[in-house]
């Protein structure tokens, strides 16, 4: 069996759905291959399970301070792990058959199951074939997994939001967005966490002040932090774990070891290489600015192209692709510059731009970096301060912001105005200019000398 389309998109992801979406809404005929329930990792794995739970962790906070609020009688309860999965996915198959019925709806076919590339304009899928003027790779990653004795033993990302039961001794392996989002929420939500950093700090590419005052953050929440830590192997404890390290430390015993060291392409399996489709050694999909692959009328969106891997991105790319496929926006493409991104800790950060560091190799002498450094006053009745931290990294005489920073409660929410104001070219006078709003933590970033 042969169907033709004017668009394939290989994965119903956040990248995946958002193409073909915008496809049928210029009339394309767009089809969606994708074997599990819709929505990719963002919905399934990822932003959404991991929101709801660090809502949770909110929560805990909250109960932890409400004495401090003059609510006495508030007990500090434990979290009743298994009625919040079993509402967490429940919301989770309430969205799968939304999307479901937004593909109905604008009449785009899900076929469910896996495809492989026949030519660069045909696809099989169990036996069948689908053709297409246009076939996009949207297959996203899958977490890495690394090569030592005993791994196995480990769960992933995907394995934690499968955690029927609250793990009550957790060995975080990574220093990324998972490691210290799970760590906190885990941490906050009752769990003795432990950390293993294979330098010395957390989220290495972040601005040097996040990852300094997330660290202090974390200890104060109870999480052991391991630096110089590269695992050798993870061996039996009975029914637990015990991580041994390369330079013979041990530590455990664990009931549970989570590896959070990454994310690798989903393109094993696809016949990239016998329709010519070029990828790096780790089977990242090399794109132009225009999503374009090295094949012709063969795209690749999303986590699968190796950068920013975040669902807004994702979708974003697929957007403008059917744009300028479908929509005659012959220009139309991703500016990658300035992508804002909130990693949920506790407290979250939000942060866009360049670093210090990083701005001072590019502009030297020419950088001028703005810093506060204080307690939000909700803080002002709780005995624990977490403090908030901000910076505003600017460049030349007319003070151009190039990067924004912020640590602290709220900062989650905070960003997306700011990421607006330095989209638009935004520069130091201009916040100075913008009256601040009292009393938030933001009114800092508008406030600062
Ligand atoms: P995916 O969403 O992964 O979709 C790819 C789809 O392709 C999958 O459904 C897969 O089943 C399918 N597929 C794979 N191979 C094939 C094949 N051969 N044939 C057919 N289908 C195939 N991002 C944020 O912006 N904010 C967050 O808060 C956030 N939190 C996250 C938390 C976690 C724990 C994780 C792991 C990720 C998080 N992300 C977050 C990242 C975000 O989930 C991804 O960037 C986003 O899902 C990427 O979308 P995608 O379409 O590229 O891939
Ligand atoms: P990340 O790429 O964020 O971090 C993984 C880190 O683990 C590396 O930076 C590295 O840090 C460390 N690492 C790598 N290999 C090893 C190893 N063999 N042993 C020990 N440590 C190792 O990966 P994540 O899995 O955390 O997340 C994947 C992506 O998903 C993120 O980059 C992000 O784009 C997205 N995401 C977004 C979220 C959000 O928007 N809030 C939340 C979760 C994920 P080092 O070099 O310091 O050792």
């Amino acid at each position: 069996m042969s169907t033709d389309y004017d668009l394939i998109s290989i994965g119903g992801g956040s990248g995946g759905l958002a193409v073909s979406q915008r496809a049928a809404e210029y009339g394309a005929r767009a089809l969606v291959i994708e074997p599990k329930p819709l929505g990719g990792t963002c919905v399934n794995a990822g932003c959404v399970p991991k929101k709801v739970m660090w809502n949770a962790a909110s929560i805990a906070h909250a109960l932890d301070d409400a004495p401090e609020y003059a609510f006495d009688a508030v007990p500090r309860a434990s979290v009743d792990w298994p009625r919040l999965k079993a509402a967490r996915d429940a919301y989770i198959a309430r969205l799968n058959g939304i999307y479901e019925r937004n593909l109905e709806r604008k009449s785009i076919t899900w076929v469910r199951g896996r495809a492989r590339f026949v030519d660069p304009h045909t696809v099989s899928v169990d036996g069948s074939v689908y053709r297409a003027r246009h076939v996009v790779i949207a297959t996203g990653g899958e977490p890495i997994v690394p090569p030592v004795p005993g791994a196995e033993r480990g769960i992933t990302s995907d394995g934690f939001f499968a955690l029927e039961t609250m793990p009550r001794r957790v060995a975080l392996v990574g220093t990324g967005y998972v490691a210290v989002e799970f760590a906190c929420t885990l941490a906050a939500l009752g769990a003795k966490v432990t950390l293993f950093m294979r330098q010395e700090r957390v989220l290495r590419s972040f601005d040097v002040m996040l990852s300094a005052a997330l660290m202090t953050e974390m200890k104060g929440d109870g999480i052991e932090l391991v630096s110089h830590a590269v695992v050798r192997e993870v061996a039996a404890a009975g029914a637990a774990h015990r991580l041994v390290l390369v330079d013979g430390r041990e530590f455990g015993d664990f009931d549970c070891v989570l590896w959070a060291i990454g994310r690798q392409p989903a393109t094993a399996d696809l016949g990239l290489r016998d329709v010519g489709v070029a990828t790096y050694d780790d089977g990242v999909v090399i794109t132009d600015r225009f999503q374009a692959t090295n094949v012709e009328g063969v795209y690749a969106i999303g986590d699968v192209t190796g950068r920013e891997a975040l669902t807004p991105v994702a979708i974003a790319a697929g957007r403008r692709l059917s744009d300028r496929l479908f929509n005659g926006q012959a220009d139309r493409h991703l500016d990658y510059n300035l992508i804002p991104t909130v990693v949920f800790t506790h407290p979250p950060i939000g942060t866009i731009g360049l670093t210090e560091s990083a701005a001072r190799e590019l502009h030297g002498e020419a950088v001028k970096v703005y810093r506060s450094s204080f307690v939000p006053l909700y803080h002002a009745l709780t005995a624990r301060k977490r403090r908030a931290e901000m910076k505003l990294v600017c460049v030349g005489s007319e003070e151009r912001i190039v990067g924004l920073h912020v640590i602290g409660a709220g900062s989650d929410e905070m960003l997306q105005g700011f990421a607006v104001a330095m989209k638009m070219g935004a520069t130091k006078a201009d916040f100075d200019n913008t009256v601040a709003i009292h009393p938030t933590s933001a009114e800092e970033l508008v406030t600062m000398r």
